[in-house]
């Protein structure tokens, strides 16, 4: 997803980034004794929490996505409708990549990790967020050969220091053994940001935006791709990308991202 207005940072963020520009033991000592004077705060509604992340009460509201779910899209569903039925989604706007999962709805819990992760350098939940990606993605792992992040632009990654698809795809690499190829997709124009365009706005934005690297045609060839972003809202980005990797002669291109919106108004099939 593109950016939105970014959340002020606590203190305790910029003194940690600041100690993560030291080395080895000085850091180590620093970041103890930091976290001795200021407590972990759960980063959904800042209580005090033992180890990182979410606390019990937050993690309670996060909506994880089961099944049964559109095996398209991954839209939940309300009801079984049996295995091979697809949401009115899928067979209205068919998309240009084979399936999508989300491990979460995009709601208030999940808005907050996402903003902690991309503006406040919480680096630190990428791990937690990760993993749930990849329990939710198990099927489309399991016939993976090669992980792709949704790129940044170069000047919006400048300044954002670094990709937070990236940081994911880093996570469910470990997780699920499946190669990450971080450098494989670009975005060869800049693009604006999504926020209040309309989906068809959304989709005329990032057509063209994305292109495989020449240098790295290889290791999109005859692969299938996981495409790998933190949030899915129109899915024109993820579509741009998966235009991108089946032009470069991906095999299949499936989609995970950490959360998506999912419209409540309307019912499924
Ligand atoms: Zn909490």
């Amino acid at each position: 997803m593109d950016a939105e207005t970014s959340p002020p940072r606590p203190i305790s963020h910029h003194l940690r980034g600041a100690l993560s520009a030291c080395g080895g033991v000085w850091r180590r000592a620093a970041r103890l004794a930091l976290d001795i004077a200021l407590p972990t705060l759960c980063v959904a509604c800042r209580e005090p929490v033992d180890g990182e992340g979410v606390c019990a009460t937050c993690w309670s509201k996060l909506s994880f996505i089961a099944p049964p779910h559109c095996p398209r899209l991954g839209i939940p569903f309300v009801y079984d409708p049996g295995p091979e039925l697809l949401s009115m989604e899928a067979i209205a706007n068919p998309p240009a990549y084979a399936r999508a999962r989300a491990a979460v709805r995009y709601d208030d819990v999940a808005r907050t990790l996402v903003h902690a992760l991309k503006y406040q350098d919480r680096t630190d939940l990428a791990p937690a967020m990760g993993r749930w990606m990849a329990r939710a993605g198990t099927e489309l792992l399991g016939q993976a050969d090669v992980l792709v992040p949704v790129p940044l632009h170069w000047r919006r990654g400048w300044s954002r220091r670094y990709n937070q698809s990236g940081a994911l795809a880093r996570v469910i690499e470990r997780q699920s053994g499946v190669k990450l190829a971080p450098q494989a997709l670009r975005r060869v124009r800049p693009t604006q940001q999504q926020v209040g365009l309309s989906r068809s706005q959304r989709a005329t934005n990032v057509q063209g935006a994305f292109k495989v690297a020449p240098d790295r045609q290889s290791q999109i060839y005859g692969r299938r791709v996981v495409l790998i972003d933190d949030v899915l809202t129109s899915g024109a980005t993820v579509d741009a990308c998966a235009r991108a990797l089946l032009r470069a002669k991906a095999a299949s291109v499936d989609v995970l991202v950490f959360a998506r919106v999912v419209d409540t108004h309307k019912p499924p099939i």
